[in-house]
């Protein structure tokens, strides 16, 4: 029996976890998330299944390692926490590269809606019965330009989706595909000539902030950005000084930089400490969501399937295909 410690568990993640066939893998759930403080849960076990906001650091690694962990299978696309390059030759990383790219690009097409038709404002309204208009004129998104920074497998259906809206679709990407539906520009010209921008690419050391007080200056001052990616592609204090000064039209958040004390977690009864995520969402233009994107019922039971066939693949020693090493994860 191979014995797995999931971390961060939420009950959506049991219920598919359990769902899943995956007879032969006996699976612990944690709600901790995985951190210095909390690696020592996993002594004992083969492996480890970590969520996006786990700590997967070169201390946390000697802890596992020590505990006797063999595998860190990550249950998500992104692998921006979990510091590679100390992994390499101690403990094999292993993620689902992709579950559902439609559930994040219809998630990050959600908000726009909502954000320039106002239909989160309209929600709440008429729930009090009040069906004034006042306030809620939006924008048509037939005839716009999205700028689209990333167009890998969630950026190419954010792509599609904005060419069946009618929009003139631009786009940014390290390794331009001729198959995307979209005019490869400049990043300069994306940020100068979009209406909307939308994030899609990873994090990396070098797009860290990529969207900053300079690239934001280049913006239109009716711009939205949607950043369904990473919290630190953007720099929030930034963002927010740009959103005081009606510098930029709005922003559609599913990320935040600061997000792992907070997001996924009910913190309706407590101080939160955070005044720039405080201020951000005060904003009439801004629309959070709590890393959401991902969230159905397809990608939850794509990512229980691939963690399970990636366990395996690394237990039976037949190669899964989803190991990610320092040596080849820089942007691909
Ligand atoms: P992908 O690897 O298929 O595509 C990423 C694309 O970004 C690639 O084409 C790559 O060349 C490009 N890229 C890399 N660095 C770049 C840069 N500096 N500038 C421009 N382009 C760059 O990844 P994907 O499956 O489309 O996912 C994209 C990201 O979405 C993930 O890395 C993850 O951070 C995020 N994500 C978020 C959620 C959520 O729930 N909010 C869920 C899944 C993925």
């Amino acid at each position: 029996m191979i014995k797995a410690a999931m971390f961060d568990s939420k009950q959506y993640d049991i219920d598919s976890f359990e769902e899943s066939e995956h007879e032969g893998i006996s699976i612990k759930y944690y709600d901790t998330k995985l951190t210095a403080d909390t690696a020592g849960l996993a002594s004992g076990f083969d492996c480890v299944i970590a969520f996006v906001n786990d700590t997967v650091d070169a201390e946390v690694i000697d802890l596992l390692e020590r505990g006797g962990v063999k595998l860190v299978a990550l249950r998500c696309a992104g692998f921006n926490n979990v510091d590679l390059k100390y992994a390499d030759g101690k403990i094999t990383v292993v993620r689902v590269p992709a579950y559902s790219p439609h559930a994040v690009a219809e998630h990050a097409i959600g908000m726009l809606l909502a954000s320039v038709r106002r239909i989160h404002k309209a929600y709440i309204r008429s729930k009090d019965f009040n069906f004034s208009l006042n306030g809620l004129t939006g924008f048509n998104l037939y005839g716009k330009t999205v700028g689209i920074i990333g167009t890998g497998k969630i950026g190419r259906v954010f792509a599609d989706i904005c060419n069946g809206f009618g929009m003139k679709v631009l786009a940014y990407d390290l390794y331009p595909d001729s198959s995307v539906k979209a005019e490869y520009v400049s990043l300069e010209t994306v940020f100068k000539d979009s209406d909307i921008i939308s994030l899609h690419c990873p994090l990396t050391e070098e797009n860290r902030y990529i969207v900053n007080s300079d690239t934001i200056s280049l913006m239109k001052s009716n711009a939205i950005i949607i950043n369904t990616s990473r919290g630190q592609l953007i720099d929030a204090e930034a963002l927010l000084k740009a959103i005081k000064e009606k510098r930029i039209g709005g922003a559609c958040l599913d990320v935040y930089e600061e997000e792992s004390e907070l997001f996924f977690e009910d913190n309706s009864g407590r101080i939160v400490r955070d005044d720039i995520l405080a201020r951000l969402i005060s904003m009439p233009n801004v629309l959070i969501t709590s890393h959401q994107a991902f969230l159905t019922c397809e990608a939850l039971e794509n990512i229980a399937d691939t963690t399970i066939d990636n366990i395996r693949g690394f237990f039976d020693n037949s190669s899964c295909g989803n190991e990610v090493s320092y040596k080849t994860a820089s942007v691909r």
